[in-house]
């Protein structure tokens, strides 16, 4: 692109949003170029802040006719590089933050509107003031949008109970790439009218459409919680206390995640003012969380299952939260097991998923693949084992060359995706495709459902100006 076009583009889209929302200083948009793991960085032709569906509406049609690439991005917490443009410097950045209204809470119908610019944060906190609970739950919530929950299809450590992102919306307002705006913000419960075009929305990282405004599926407020940090031999005995938990507890288990020893041992030696919640090293852990919307005694039927469980040699032996801030530093060792893998060198991630019955051996088998192929490295399985979805990470041996570990990212995932594909698993289980796994999706994909999405793609997105580059 030469000057003259750049120029005339850039002062196009500023006659749409305001120049001011056309945002071309480089300093400022630094972050906004590079993804958390500094896995993907690129260049932009600018951001651009719409501050409505109608300026975005008007925006896409300009940059549909100019030909012009649109990279849509929320909080830029992806992990996949989808939300980052390319390093040609010829795309903009279309940035939600502007669009970031509570539009309406309906706690009778249980339904709340909100713009795809809110972080996921501010929409826990909407549903709260009205006394209800929006359930999807990450740590990236405090800067992740519900826009790029949807786009991305996020899950996190609720879904056990209340299902992902793709289960909690009812309806989007979606920007086509020719401009026209799909009103969609159904609160209904049932509607069969033809396909169900939100779902190809949903998941669909940026490609297919903008995501402007979403209606979300409230529940009432937990008014009892309960949650235990147990130890466990192995993950065989994790998915033995998840069946007992159903048996004991019920439906009340909202989630339920499991940490490795090493895993646990990088957080206690990088996450300051972390403890080991019992008294001696275990193999294994589980995090375990009881909530009801009954005033009930939960952690009386948690200190029930845990007794039963220890009984059966299922746990060796568990802590229960007495009080919040326990309950915060059960969960804070959880949160903390992403970042404490950084100072340990390199890691190469596998965010894959199983039937959840298979979760114990996928994770000796996989674990015993990788031992096969470098001894040495570390393997750091955790997650969310009531899902069947495992962060199989495994860090660099210890004093290891971290960019020569690194430099074998592909061979390592081609061994454990081996694994995966022999249990009928996913190679994205949460984070999506993006720029990541874009090879790996064309390996791994069905035929006939890859032909299916690029005739998708083809149909809504004619001059594929839509996020190009990533997913397909
Ligand atoms: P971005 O990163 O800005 O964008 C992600 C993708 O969505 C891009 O392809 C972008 O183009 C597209 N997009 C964004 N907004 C829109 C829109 N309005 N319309 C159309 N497309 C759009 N993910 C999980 O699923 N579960 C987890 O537990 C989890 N934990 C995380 C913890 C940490 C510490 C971090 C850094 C990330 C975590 N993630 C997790 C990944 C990430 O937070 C989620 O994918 C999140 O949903 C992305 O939201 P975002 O607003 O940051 O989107
Ligand atoms: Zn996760």
């Amino acid at each position: 692109m030469n000057d003259a076009a750049a120029t005339k583009h850039l002062s196009e889209l500023g006659a749409i949003v305001g120049a001011a929302h056309v945002v071309t200083d480089q300093q400022m948009l630094a972050s906004r170029l590079v993804e958390p793991r500094g896995l993907y960085r690129g260049r932009a032709l600018a951001l651009i802040r719409p501050g409505s569906t109608e300026e975005i509406s008007r925006l896409l049609a300009y940059c549909n006719a100019a030909r012009l690439p649109v990279v849509p991005q929320g909080g830029n917490t992806g992990l996949v590089g989808g939300q980052i443009p390319d390093e040609s410097g010829e795309e903009i950045i279309l940035s939600l933050h502007r669009m970031n209204k509570v539009r309406e809470v309906d706690p009778l119908s249980n339904v709340m509107t909100v713009e795809a610019g809110a972080t996921l944060a501010a929409a826990q906190a909407a549903a709260e003031q009205a006394d209800r609970l929006f359930p999807l739950s990450l740590a990236s919530e405090g800067s992740c949008t519900i826009g790029g929950n949807l786009a991305t299809n996020a899950g996190g450590v609720g879904v056990i109970a209340y299902g992902g992102a793709r289960d909690l919306a009812l309806g989007l307002e979606v920007v086509l790439a020719n401009g026209e705006v799909m009103s969609g913000l159904s609160k209904l419960r049932k509607d069969n009218t033809g396909y169900d075009l939100k779902d190809l929305f949903i998941g669909s990282e940026g490609t297919l459409g903008v995501i402007a405004a979403a209606s979300l599926r409230l529940f009432p407020r937990p008014r009892a919680r309960a949650t235990a940090f147990a130890g466990v031999p192995d993950p065989a005995a994790a998915l033995k206390l998840l069946a007992l938990a159903r048996d004991v507890v019920g439906n009340v288990v909202t989630s339920f995640e499991l940490l490795p020893r090493v895993g646990l041992d990088f957080v206690l030696r990088h996450a300051p003012g972390s403890r080991d919640p019992l008294s001696s090293p275990q193999p294994w852990y589980v995090l375990i969380e009881l909530a009801s919307q009954r005033r009930e005694r939960l952690d009386e039927a948690l200190s029930e299952l845990l007794e039963t469980a220890m009984a059966e040699a299922i746990v060796v032996d568990a802590a229960i939260a007495a009080t919040l801030e326990q309950r915060r530093a059960f969960w804070r060792l959880r949160e903390d097991m992403s970042d404490a893998q950084r100072p340990e060198g390199g890691s190469i991630k596998h965010d894959v998923s199983v039937p959840v019955g298979a979760t114990a051996d996928f994770i000796a088998e996989a674990s015993a693949a990788v031992l096969g192929f470098m001894p040495e490295a570390r393997v750091v399985a955790f997650g969310h084992l009531g899902d069947g979805n495992i962060h199989f990470n495994v860090s660099q041996p210890v004093g290891a060359d971290k960019a020569a570990f690194l430099a074998g990212w592909r061979e390592m995932n081609a061994v454990v995706h081996a694994v995966v594909k022999r249990y009928g698993g996913s190679i994205s289980a949460e984070h999506g495709i993006g720029q990541l796994k874009r090879d790996l999706l064309r390996e791994t994909k069905d035929k006939a459902a890859l032909g299916a999405m690029r005739s998708i793609k083809a149909a809504l997105d004619p001059n594929g100006v839509l996020n190009p580059g990533k997913v397909l």
